[in-house]
């Protein structure tokens, strides 16, 4: 498997590090629970999209774009981490942003990774609910050319097989470290949205034959087409890399049990992951995906699905910065004095 021919800019930190969570594994008596630190990518508070946009944003540099678009909910990390890829290569950046949440509280529509996305220099546009967002985006890329700029469109997430890329560099880089520590890795597990992290993860461990299953928790689609979207995107990858057939279909596994009433609205599980994480390891999650991933991942250690001495790593992919798109949803976990 060769990454190397494939245009790459460098906008992260990398390796990120794998630490164990001590504290954690011994507070839930299973297995020994480490983490993947891609919330310490670098790029402006950091997370996953950044892996996926050194190869998304040197394949628009090789087509002669000085403007990207891309889209996502109104709290999207990857419009935060797109935003400062451009600032930091000289390109223009124009944000569509999808209203997904009834009643947004005002710091959901300011704050947050908004805020940011202002600050990084990129102008947003807010759409109902229900947008059909790719043909919004080819609207947009069309005013982009009347306006005499190149553009190009990264989709919703960065996920395609482009961007997936960079999550089979993940791949590579956990077995890297995991052998360099003496661990066997028996789990991988993350939280999964627009499908593309698991997809590289599943081609790169998959290609290199590793045998290390990859758990995908989901944050918005239900088990089968999450699964069918993960599954499409990995044998896309795959194939970029000239593996045909390497991802067999029983290798793409999701679990939609934690979603709760929707996409990035907070449930119990959620808030008690966040707080578990902050309070034993000192490490912030997001709302909206890790939180929600590692709510997946406490049950199921507490329903014993993972054995004592098995080790797990969980992916750290971002986020925190939506931590301040919702104020209100914490106000009750307040310690008291
Ligand atoms: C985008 C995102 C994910 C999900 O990754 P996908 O590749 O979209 O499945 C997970 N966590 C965070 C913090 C994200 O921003």
């Amino acid at each position: 498997m060769n990454l190397s021919p494939f245009p790459r800019v460098k906008l992260g930190h990398f390796p990120t590090p794998l630490e164990p969570l001590d504290r954690l594994s011994e507070l839930l008596g299973g297995p020994r629970i480490f983490i993947k630190r891609d919330d310490c990518t670098g790029l402006a508070t950091g997370g996953n999209k950044t892996r996926k946009l050194e190869f998304l944003m040197a394949d628009a540099l090789a087509k002669g774009a000085d403007t990207v678009l891309t889209q996502g909910a109104i709290q999207s990390n990857h419009a935060r981490q797109t935003a400062a890829a451009a600032a930091k290569l000289g390109l223009k950046c124009r944000i569509l942003l999808e209203s997904r949440i009834d009643n947004p509280t005002t710091e959901y529509l300011q704050s947050g990774n908004v805020q940011l996305d202002h600050l990084l220099g990129a102008p947003t546009r807010v759409y109902p609910e229900g947008t059909d967002m790719n043909r919004a985006m080819q609207e947009a890329a069309d005013e982009v050319r009347h306006d005499g700029g190149t553009p190009y469109v990264i989709p919703g997430g960065g996920s395609n097989a482009i961007g997936a890329l960079g999550y089979v560099e993940c791949a590579l880089e956990l077995l890297v470290q995991g052998n360099s520590m003496g661990i066997r890795i028996d789990h991988v597990v993350h939280a999964t949205g627009s499908a593309g992290t698991q997809a590289g993860l599943v081609a790169g461990f998959e290609g290199c034959r590793s045998g290390i299953p990859v758990l995908g928790i989901g944050v918005r689609a239900a088990r089968p087409t999450q699964e069918e979207n993960v599954y499409r995107e990995a044998r896309e990858t795959a194939a970029l890399l000239g593996m045909h057939d390497a991802v067999a279909r029983e290798r793409v596994i999701a679990n939609c049990d934690y979603v709760g009433p929707g996409y990035g609205v907070p449930t119990d599980g959620m808030l008690e992951a966040l707080t578990l994480l902050a309070r034993t390891e000192g490490i912030l999650l997001d709302p909206v995906y890790t939180g929600k991933g590692m709510a997946g991942l406490v049950d199921l250690v507490r329903k014993k699905h993972f054995r004592q001495g098995q080790n797990i790593v969980f992916v750290h992919t971002g986020g925190s910065a939506g931590l301040f798109g919702y104020t209100s949803a914490f106000a009750a976990s307040s310690p008291k004095w």
